[in-house]
């Protein structure tokens, strides 16, 4: 690359993100050096400092507890425990969900070294002790990763009695949550399954 050293830089920085390759890295920097980088620029400075982690349900926020959280109108004793931020953002759209969120940052995966030490397991135990938790409904893809949380999940929760489901299985099998259309996803959590 024949570049200077800090947009070689800026490559090997995109080259990061997932899905992009160091070719597709290598056009967005310099389609955004060309065209948009100032507005990039403003709006990523914009950002810095104000995103934080709901203290409730850690989705991004703007203030130390979330939209969601500390809206009076929600249900505050269901929470539907997901992997991240993009499946609370599907299942908002389905309409069909009026409960609170538990974003555990990623499923259990042995193979990428996922274990349940990287997971917001104990925060969501904090929360079902301190907050009279009724139901816990497991939103999880459909793949082995979704079933080995959904188990470990059963498992290690089953000592507070709360009452535990999962989706249905109208997602496709291999499927992730975030891509569900609106109607599948509604479908699938009002046949959501008793664990
Ligand atoms: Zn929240």
């Amino acid at each position: 690359m024949s570049y200077p050293s800090n947009i070689k830089h800026l490559i090997t920085l995109f080259a990061k993100l997932p899905g992009i390759g160091p070719k597709t890295s290598e056009r967005i920097v310099l389609y955004l050096l060309e065209r948009h980088l100032k507005e990039f620029v403003d709006a990523f400075s914009r950002i810095t400092g104000t995103v934080r982690r709901c203290l409730k349900c850690h989705n991004f926020s703007t203030n130390e507890i979330c939209d969601i959280c500390s809206d009076s109108k929600r249900n505050t004793d269901t929470i539907a425990v997901v992997a991240k931020p993009q499946d609370v953002a599907a299942i908002e759209q389905s309409h069909a969900f009026s409960g609170t969120y538990h974003i555990l940052g990623g499923l259990l995966s042995p193979i990428e070294g996922i274990t349940d030490k990287y997971l917001r397991i104990k925060e969501l135990e904090v929360r079902i002790e301190e907050n009279g938790i009724k139901e816990i409904i497991l939103a999880f893809d459909n793949n082995p990763e979704g079933d080995a949380t959904a188990n470990y999940l059963k498992k290690r929760l089953s000592r507070f009695g709360v009452r535990m489901s999962r989706l249905a299985r109208g997602l496709p099998m291999g499927s992730d949550l975030e891509y569900a259309d609106e109607i599948t996803l509604k479908s699938a959590l009002e046949n959501r399954q008793r664990l």
